[in-house]
């Protein structure tokens, strides 16, 4: 009887569980679609004016009215007017005020090889696609409307050399790839500006339009067209980096949360003490290691800047704790009077300026003057602190302070004594070490791995799938 009352209730249970779990499935799966998905990009944003050129293929529509404006192909200066937009040729004619947006649109969307000139762009002077120019307060924004592949096109360049497709590293252009349209979408879809999708710097991806386009990275976009990184069928955060210096990270140890998708592990393809045996040619990215001085006289002003109160006179700088990785999590300044600032995780390393969290710090500040001469050109470099802070004769009649890291020198000559005296921080690698490290990736593809390997080593447990 039970048996039967269980089989009775099996089949109904079975059905709520599949349309539940195909619910949750499709709930989750970005919203691909059959073609690129259209970008907008914020190309100018802080001019009050741009200047325009374009060809017989384009036209400047009113988008207010839908309509035309008659205006010949050649440069143009638009600026922005009481919040509106006067269209200047050349010659500086008006050509009428308009409240906009102004689109500058291809005449024929087959036009795949066409481009317009904006000449005060910030990283680039040609683009494919449209351009939308709008008021906003006292600027003219123009909008750089483009299908995501074209996009990518003007990024990839920009974010890992091209040129390395010529030694070996055609694979890690691809990972680059996949990581950039994968992060593009990614932005895409947390509204991170209004009126566009990414700017055109850092704080997206650096994108140059036609002008960065080149063939190793045309190719490496065009063998991994859609592609894009996702875990359990979201679009995940892909972030990359310069150089991870031979441990990756995890996001907690940076910034506050984790995601599962990212692991602290270690790198030898990006560690220059112990690369993998055997592997030739292993490229030692050039902050590898690093040592950075951060001079006491700033260290109050750099402390200020990101919010931190002033430890004053500093008596000493300890590393508190540290993650398996060596990231510092806690780096404590302690001033002579007691005071004491605490520097948690990523903190040091974007208020001081250092290249990476993986540091150490010597305890006690110290002199940093040097000598430096030159024997059969190699250049020799001595400490000298006991020259700290006295003057020198330069040439015949001008005196020069002994401050700094290196200078030549003639002559001697005393006068009031001003410490220079530094932080010394060594580090290893560049950027936060999370995700992607661009040169392990390139290591990687040096020593025969796919693209797909290297993907999967830096964002373990993702997938590879096709976004349109
Ligand atoms: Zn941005």
């Amino acid at each position: 009887m039970k048996f039967r009352l269980e089989k009775r209730y099996c089949f109904p249970i079975c059905i709520v569980v599949l349309i539940f779990f195909l619910f949750t499935f499709f709930c989750q799966v970005p919203a691909y679609s059959a073609y690129p998905p259209e970008m907008r990009v914020g190309i100018s944003l802080l001019n009050s004016h741009v200047e325009l050129s374009f060809d017989s293929g384009y036209c400047l529509v009113n988008k207010a009215s839908g309509t035309t404006l008659p205006l010949p192909a050649g440069n143009y200066r638009l600026v922005n007017v009481c919040s509106g937009i006067q269209v200047l040729d050349m010659p500086g004619n008006s050509q009428g005020v308009f409240s906009g947006p102004l689109e500058l649109k291809p005449l024929s969307s087959q036009s795949s090889g066409q481009s317009f000139q904006l000449h005060n762009a910030r990283y680039g002077q040609e683009y494919r696609g449209a351009l939308e120019v709008f008021a906003e307060g006292n600027t003219l924004r123009a909008v750089n409307i483009l299908d995501l592949e074209s996009y990518l096109r003007g990024v990839l360049a920009r974010e890992m050399p091209s040129s390395w497709g010529n030694y070996g590293g055609m694979e890690a252009l691809k990972a680059q790839a996949v990581a950039a349209r994968t992060y593009a979408l990614y932005n895409h879809s947390l509204q991170r500006h209004t009126g566009f999708h990414l700017c055109d710097s850092q704080h997206c991806q650096v994108y140059g339009g036609k002008n960065s386009e080149t063939g190793n990275t045309d190719s490496a976009l065009s063998q991994t067209r859609g592609e894009i990184l996702t875990f359990n069928n979201r679009v995940i955060a892909p972030f990359y980096h310069a150089s991870n210096g031979g441990y990756t990270e995890a996001p907690q140890n940076v910034w506050t949360s984790g995601l599962p998708y990212f692991t602290s592990v270690p790198d030898p393809y990006d560690d220059p003490d112990n690369p993998p045996p055997g592997l030739v040619n292993f490229v030692v990215h050039r902050y590898a290691r690093w040592e950075a001085d951060v001079p006491l006289s700033s260290l109050g002003l750099l402390l200020a800047k990101s919010g931190f109160s002033n430890p004053g006179e500093i008596e000493r700088v300890d590393i508190v704790s540290a993650f398996p990785s060596g990231r510092v999590e806690d780096v404590r300044i302690r001033g002579t009077g007691g005071a004491v600032v605490s520097l948690l995780k990523e903190k040091a390393r974007t208020a001081l300026g250092l290249r990476s969290q993986l540091y150490t710090v010597r305890s006690e500040p110290e002199p940093r003057v040097w000598i430096a001469s030159s024997v059969n050109g190699m250049e020799r470099k001595e400490s000298f602190p006991e020259l700290e802070g006295k003057w020198v004769a330069s040439g015949y009649t001008m005196k020069r302070m002994l401050i700094g890291e290196s200078f030549s020198a003639q002559g001697n000559g005393t006068k009031s004594f001003v410490p220079y005296q530094a932080l010394i921080f060594e580090g290893r690698g560049w950027g936060h070490g999370i995700g992607m490290s661009q040169n392990g990736a390139y290591n990687r593809s040096r020593a025969g791995h796919g693209y797909r390997d290297i993907l999967s080593f830096y964002y373990p447990g993702t997938q590879i799938d096709i976004g349109y």
